[in-house]
């Protein structure tokens, strides 16, 4: 296609990053490599419902590793949108407020195994395979399928399998052990800054 006529291509990620790490990072950059996407924004999530009642990093510092872990890749970027708007973060709200932004362009939505599972259970969700494509990526421990999904809104990639959680990074750290090479280095070296998930 005429690259003056093509509409631009944007992912999304959203997630809790707390902390962000590998699995993130690989898993949008093979998307954005497989499904020619112009550009992966992360968002950040405010406060994740299927998170209720876990303690969650503030948000701030959230946002700020998901920066330093970006800021290499001219493009990937950082939205915060849900951070700002507050409250529940519900993917229908920030795939309305990406489209604003963005009003020429397709969106697509990257979820790993695990979150895809439960889409059915999100907000609005027949709303948002209208708003935007799905692309279900493969993660280490969860099946990956589409089931009672649309098929015309969803896609199922493969990608580099990294076993890393943030659940994990937090309890190595908590335990003294080493985060290296499971996040950024520059997020090792604020997670030791600001003494995060020490306790
Ligand atoms: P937590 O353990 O705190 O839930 P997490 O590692 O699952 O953290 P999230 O911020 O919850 O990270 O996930 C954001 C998105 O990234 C979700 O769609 C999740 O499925 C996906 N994701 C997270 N880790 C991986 C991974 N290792 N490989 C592929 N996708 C991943
Ligand atoms: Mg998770």
């Amino acid at each position: 296609m005429d690259a003056i006529t093509r509409r631009p291509s944007i992912g999304i990620m959203g997630g809790t990053f707390d902390p962000i790490h590998h699995g993130h990072l690989v898993a949008a950059s093979e998307a954005m490599n497989v499904f020619n996407l112009d550009q992966v924004i992360f968002v950040p999530a405010a406060m994740q419902p299927f998170k209720a009642g876990r303690r969650v990093t503030p948000a701030e510092h959230r946002y700020l590793m998901t920066v330093i872990a970006t800021a290499s890749n001219p493009r990937f970027d950082v939205s915060r949108v849900d951070i700002d708007r507050g409250g529940w973060t519900y993917t229908i709200d920030t795939l309305t407020d990406i489209g604003r932004q963005y009003p020429d362009a397709d969106l697509f939505f990257i979820t790993g195994a695990d979150a895809l599972a439960q889409i059915a259970e999100w907000k609005d969700s027949d709303r948002l395979f209208e708003m935007a494509h799905f692309i279900g990526v493969t993660r280490p421990g969860h099946v990956l399928r589409a089931t009672g999904l649309p098929s015309r809104s969803v896609s199922l990639l493969e990608v580099p399998a990294m076993a890393i959680s943030s659940t994990d990074c937090r309890d190595r750290v908590r335990r003294g052990k080493p985060v290296w090479y499971l996040v950024p280095d520059g997020v090792v070296q604020y997670i030791a800054k600001y003494r995060l998930y020490q306790m």
